[in-house]
């Protein structure tokens, strides 16, 4: 009996290790292929700006020449841009490869020790950072509708400090910052400038769709 079984279990065996050796042949993908227009993408203020604010720029210059130029070396790089040593470009890729914006491949040159690095741009990235950014302020706005729609409230038009009326009628109308007399806001109009916002704001998510396509 007990010899039957452990041959049993060799066939099992047997059987999983050639499942798996098939797999790969039949479950082939193929790559989703991204096509971005990317002198749409830098002819958008909103891009060029999340650049500028998170690398400087400096870091806007790296970014484009890797996106005009592909996979770089990064003394290539450094030098094809003037900076005086890699070292000095270094910082601003890594403010990129922070966001994902860039990203490195490191090789052996020859039988020395140390890696060489080759950076590489991905423009539809900042698509994906700048859309994510739409989104969490539409995601806002939807919020601050409903509390609107739901509350009272005042506002100190000095410091544009707002209250909710439990607290305005604790401070007996007052703000509690400059002591100002507070008034009551028009939450209608409030509410209409968040619906302004979100339709705009979804317009330019439309317009960023339009320049990164998924093949
Ligand atoms: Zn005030």
């Amino acid at each position: 009996m007990a010899k039957k079984i452990k041959q049993k279990r060799k066939i099992v065996k047997k059987n999983k290790v050639s499942k798996i050796k098939k797999e790969p042949t039949v479950k082939q993908q193929k790559p989703q292929k991204v096509i971005i227009n990317i002198n749409k993408l830098l002819s958008l203020e909103e891009a060029v700006k999340y650049v500028v604010d998170l690398s400087g720029e400096k870091g806007l210059e790296v970014f484009k020449y890797l996106i005009a130029h592909g996979p770089m070396e990064e003394n290539t790089l450094a030098r094809k841009l003037k900076f005086e040593k890699a070292n000095a470009i270094r910082k601003f890729l890594y403010k990129l490869y922070n966001k994902n914006l860039v990203s490195y491949t490191k090789k052996k040159k020859g039988a020395k020790a140390w890696y060489t690095y080759y950076w590489k741009a991905s423009p539809e990235r900042l698509v994906f950072l700048i859309k994510k950014e739409y989104e969490d302020e539409i995601k806002q706005a939807k919020k601050s509708i409903d509390l609107n729609k739901a509350n009272d409230f005042y506002i100190c038009e000095t410091c544009n400090r707002q209250y909710e009326l439990k607290q305005a009628l604790e401070n007996d109308f007052r703000c509690a910052n400059c002591n100002g007399v507070l008034m009551h806001m028009e939450t209608s109009q409030i509410v209409g400038e968040k619906e302004n916002r979100i339709s705009f704001l979804n317009d330019k998510i439309r317009k960023l769709s339009e320049i990164i396509k998924i093949k």
